[in-house]
């Protein structure tokens, strides 16, 4: 059986792994394993802007793919970005099997305001979803409470929904052959 897979990245807390892991199985009707290694995203860090390029983070991650990988999400605590943007999220590899998320700026203390854990957890959930659905080859979706909303600052992200609108779910590839398969087992 294919997994779903989640590294850990720098010193990303275990325990949000483990809270993330229940939701991404609900959503894409696939089980989900955090795998034991954890990668250093040092070969990344750019200097000059105090960030690391996702890009490179992708790329590494390859390596720890393997024959179980349905797909693979790497989850960071730190600030991320790509060389067009101050910063991203997320970034994923379009059809896969690759994507990272970052955590870094779904705190509410990095806007400065008193730290809310739920919201937190909630927040890395969607773009979590969000990441894994571009892997399966979804673009960007119009109904602002899809996962699939664009979002480019946190409001836009306490907008959506963790889940996939209709037309978004439908559209998911591999995931509606998956999906299938596991109605004709139960
Ligand atoms: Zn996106
Ligand atoms: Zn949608």
């Amino acid at each position: 059986m294919k997994l779903l897979h989640l590294l850990p990245i720098g010193n990303v807390e275990d325990e949000l792994l483990h809270e993330l892991r229940p939701a991404v199985e609900e959503t894409f009707h696939v089980s989900c394993q955090v795998l034991p290694a954890r990668l250093d995203p040092e070969f990344a860090f750019h200097g000059e802007r105090q960030q690391y390029h996702s890009s490179e983070i992708l790329h590494r991650m390859q390596s720890f793919l393997t024959a179980d990988s349905w797909r693979l999400l790497g989850v960071v605590a730190v600030d991320l970005y790509i060389p067009i943007l101050t910063f991203v999220f997320g970034e994923a590899q379009m059809g896969g099997p690759c994507a990272v998320v970052s955590a870094h700026r779904l705190r509410q203390e990095f806007y400065g305001l008193p730290p809310d854990r739920d919201l937190f957890r909630q927040r890395v959930i969607k773009e979590s979803v969000h990441e894994i659905g571009h892997t399966l080859s979804l673009t960007h979706c119009e109904d602002y409470s899809c996962a699939m909303a664009p979002s480019h600052a946190v409001e836009w992200i306490d907008l959506k929904q963790g889940s996939l609108c209709t037309t978004c779910r439908e559209a998911a590839t591999p995931m509606t052959r998956i999906s299938s398969a596991n109605l004709l087992k139960s």
